[in-house]
């Protein structure tokens, strides 16, 4: 028996951050997820969370492990604040507020697409947001991705099936191209499809801005089809260019996160052309958002000498690998932090507040479990193109994370 539904439910299992989800709760437990993917089913659950509070292994009382936690930070010389995932802004910038005011180092799950990052900096962004690319974009390049598997609905939802102004018969009027670079392979759908050898994938770039500029290149035979499409591209009404910008099959190499922004921005000139670059889920995006917003600086800030420094060298892996941290506090969920950073927590001091804390594979001396955002609370979380939505929870979970953080930040004094 359905007790109630929830409309317009925002999913974070990745980076889509599908809004049009409907959730039906039945005895205090998820039932459905209508119109999720099964990523986004799995990520949903039930919607049952732990509910424990620990303090060197054994259960506490929140004020307890508060006065713990407080007790530990504090008392560090070099602290770390990593913003994990499955908390929303408001909680994101509670901890900002905690590493100012610790005099901390901060970084988040953002570090993990800091190629594509970095290489916004150094060159500038050709980016729309999906709204625009499903409306606009008639030539769609998958550059060694193929959606489906990490992000499901980026096709239905954004790029390649819905009607839109260029595409008002949707899948029919748009174009697809797959680039398949070694292994990384594009949609097995795709209209039309040209690979290349991982060795070739920054000049294959190069040579088709030098094409889209008008520059006469040489056309070796290896880089014909790249040419090709070069010229196609120039053809478009409207292209996007979607690339992964999380770890995984394709290379983390600068020199190519750059080439893909250089040839979106050569685009613009015979054309247009936005490069969009794939982003996981949990607000990873929120807590970029939200660093810069506060520091202005996307991830890898160091509070040490009072004010905001951009370490881009010097992020979470690379400061507890170098043993430099003697506390860390996580704000979100442990279980999607980096390999390196979980691997090296297990060495440190630290305090968790987030969903599923207690269940860390580093066993923190202080573990809170929150609920999620998103199915729990409420807020604001940050699409993979940058757009902030409204998060609308199912149901109350035992401890809002937002609560206990802010309370954490209170008892660590103005
Ligand atoms: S595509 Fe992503 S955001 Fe959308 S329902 Fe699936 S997991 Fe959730």
């Amino acid at each position: 028996m359905i007790d109630r539904t929830v409309a317009n439910v925002t999913c974070l299992g990745c980076g889509c951050a599908c809004d049009d989800i409907t959730i039906v709760v039945t005895q205090d437990r998820i039932a459905e997820a209508r119109n999720a993917c099964a990523l986004g089913i799995a990520w949903f659950g039930d919607g049952t969370v732990p509910a424990e509070t620990r303090v060197n292994g054994r259960t506490a009382s929140l004020e307890r492990a508060l006065t713990e936690a407080a007790r530990l930070l504090t008392g560090a010389t070099r602290p770390l604040v990593y913003l994990a995932g499955d908390v929303s802004c408001e909680t994101l910038r509670e901890g900002v507020a905690i590493a100012d005011r610790l005099h901390a180092a901060i970084d988040s799950l953002a570090a993990t697409a800091a190629t594509a990052v970095l290489a916004a900096q150094r060159r500038g962004r050709a980016g729309a947001t999906l709204g625009e690319i499903r409306q606009r974009a008639d030539l769609v390049v998958f550059w060694a991705v193929d959606p489906s598997a990490r992000y499901p609905r980026y096709g239905s939802r954004y790029a390649v099936a819905p009607r839109g102004v260029a595409a008002p018969q949707g899948r029919k009027d748009r174009t697809l191209i797959a680039v398949d670079v070694g292994e990384a392979l594009g949609p097995a759908d795709a209209d039309g499809r040209l690979a290349i050898a991982p060795a070739d994938e920054v000049d294959s770039l190069e040579i088709m801005r030098a094409t889209v500029q008008g520059r006469t290149v040489g056309e070796e035979a290896r880089f014909r089809a790249a040419v090709e499409l070069a010229r196609r591209m120039t053809e478009a009404r409207y292209v996007a260019i979607v690339t992964d910008g999380e770890p995984g099959t394709t290379s983390a190499d600068p020199a190519r996160a750059e080439a893909l922004v250089t040839l979106s921005q050569a685009l613009n000139a015979p054309t247009r052309c936005a490069l969009s670059t794939l982003r996981g889920g949990g607000n990873r995006s929120g807590a970029d958002a939200v660093l810069t917003w506060q520091t202005g600086f996307p991830f890898a800030v160091d509070f040490a000498r009072g004010y905001p420094s951009y370490q881009p060298q010097a992020g979470a892996a690379a400061l507890l690998g170098a043993g430099e941290v003697d506390a860390a506090l996580v704000i979100g969920a442990p279980a999607a932090l980096p390999v390196p950073v979980a691997t090296a927590l297990a060495r440190v001091r630290s305090v968790v507040i987030g969903p599923r804390a207690s269940a860390a594979t580093f066993q923190p001396a202080v573990a809170v479990d929150a609920g999620v955002a998103g199915i729990h609370e409420g807020g604001t979380a940050f699409r993979m193109d940058d757009v902030p939505l409204p998060l609308r929870p199912s149901f109350e979970g035992a401890r809002a994370a937002l609560v206990t953080v802010r309370a954490l930040r209170e008892r660590l004094g103005p």
